[in-house]
């Protein structure tokens, strides 16, 4: 068998925790399989790499930010190849250009396009434990890239797909998929199982526990996945196509603290507005998610939406610049919002899931501010204080029946 596992960050945070991975992954490797391993940074690296680089330049170039957040991951496989080698075992760490692992052109936010597998393949053969940089990858300018944050899930099943690997595991913090973040609402339960399309949805909308791209990746290459703790062998979740439970009403709750909110203000009541401002967005690459459109009064209307926190200060100064052409009186913005969503592909034949989150959020005195649904999801903009309140009110409300 050929099995990829992903290690995040905090599975590698310390020497114990290198040694502890390495010691899981060798016990694969003596069962006789053929094991790819796929890395983290280790703990906050990033996060203090991002620190250390807008210290220097607040806004880096993105090309030399992705330079500069590589190393996260270079570090990690090569301290796990010494470590493996220290427990007597051979193995080798691969960065993306070694492998190689070719990307789309965009820092920061790059797609896989093309895997080469022949350097594993061959390593492989040799009976090595391979060991791979997560989140990073090259592109066609032979640069660095990276794949946006909490992007290694996405290596891992990239390379199960490219692989063709019999299992593709995901090693965390958490024991697997819960109905919420288990920090936040401590009384959430492990899902055994969830489908694709769920966990994309609640990937997308917050639950970090993996990269939303990994899981459009995962469906549609078939690649099933497990989630499961590092530290322990409880079982974990599993991602796949359709799950065999009966499915819940409500899969999970999520939350996503990275919004922001723009409103357009006074823009004419005319065909081609909406048009214009979302336009605009796109050809920046600024995607809008929750929308609002006010009732039409004396031949102006107002427009609201939300962006991701990082984009807002470029979407604000695009629609300043665009003012007059988009005939808006004034914009405004607010950056102290977040995202509750619930997920669940049982709220598609039953009416009333709406008005149940509506009146769990009544019931604690939290204001919705905006709305948004699909066939599988409803999301409220609320304040950002009110968030774990906000949580914990419409987890009890589904899943304490
Ligand atoms: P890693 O470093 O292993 O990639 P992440 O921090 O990216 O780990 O993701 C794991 C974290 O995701 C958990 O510690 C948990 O706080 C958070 N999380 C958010 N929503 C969920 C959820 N529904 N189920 C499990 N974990 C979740
Ligand atoms: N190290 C990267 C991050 O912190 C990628 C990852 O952890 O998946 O976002
Ligand atoms: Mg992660």
């Amino acid at each position: 068998m050929l099995i990829v596992k992903k290690f995040g960050g905090s599975s590698v945070a310390d020497k114990e925790r290198i040694f502890n991975v390495a010691k899981r992954c060798i016990e694969e490797y003596q069962k006789g399989n053929d094991v790819v391993v796929v890395l983290s940074a280790m703990g906050k690296t990033t996060d203090h790499l991002i620190e250390m680089a807008k210290d220097i330049n607040p806004n880096p170039p993105k090309r030399e930010l992705d330079m500069l957040l590589a190393t996260g991951e270079q570090t990690s496989v090569a301290l796990m190849s010494m470590a493996m080698s220290a427990m007597g075992v051979p193995s080798v760490s691969l960065n993306a250009f070694q492998v190689v692992m070719h990307t789309s052109s965009a820092y920061g936010n790059a797609r896989f396009k093309k895997i080469d597998t022949k350097r594993i393949r061959h390593e492989l053969e040799s009976r090595k434990i391979v060991i791979i940089t997560g989140f990073q990858g090259v592109n066609k300018y032979d640069d660095v890239t990276t794949l946006g944050r909490g992007g290694s899930d996405t290596t891992a099943v990239a390379l199960a797909a490219a692989l063709h690997a019999d299992a593709c595991e995901i090693y965390t913090d958490v024991e697997g998929v819960y109905t919420a973040d288990p920090r936040i609402v401590p009384n959430a339960r492990k899902l055994k199982e969830i489908t694709y399309d769920e966990m994309l949805e609640l990937a997308t909308l917050g639950a970090k526990v993996l990269h939303n791209r990994s899981v459009e990746m995962a469906k549609k290459y078939g690649v099933q996945l497990v989630v499961r703790s590092s530290l322990n062998n409880a079982e974990g979740t599993i991602v796949k196509e359709e799950t065999d439970v009966e499915s819940m009403l409500i899969s999970g709750v999520a939350v996503d603290k990275n919004a922001a909110r723009i409103a357009v203000i006074g823009v004419e009541d005319i065909p081609g507005i909406a048009f214009k401002i979302f336009d605009l967005l796109a050809k920046h690459n600024i995607n809008v998610d929750v929308i609002l459109q006010s009732i039409g009064r004396e031949g102006t209307k107002d427009i609201s939406f939300t962006v991701a926190r990082d984009d807002l200060q470029e979407a604000v100064t695009i629609l300043e610049e665009n003012k007059n052409r988009i005939t808006a009186k004034e914009i405004k913005f607010d950056d102290t919002v977040a995202k509750v969503s619930i997920v669940g592909a049982g709220m598609q034949s039953n009416p009333g899931v709406a008005s149940q989150m509506f009146e769990a959020l009544y019931n604690v005195g939290i204001n919705i501010r905006m709305i948004a649904t699909s066939e599988i999801r409803i999301t409220v903009l609320i304040n950002e204080e009110d968030v774990e309140k906000a949580m914990r009110a419409v987890h009890d409300k589904f899943m304490e029946e």
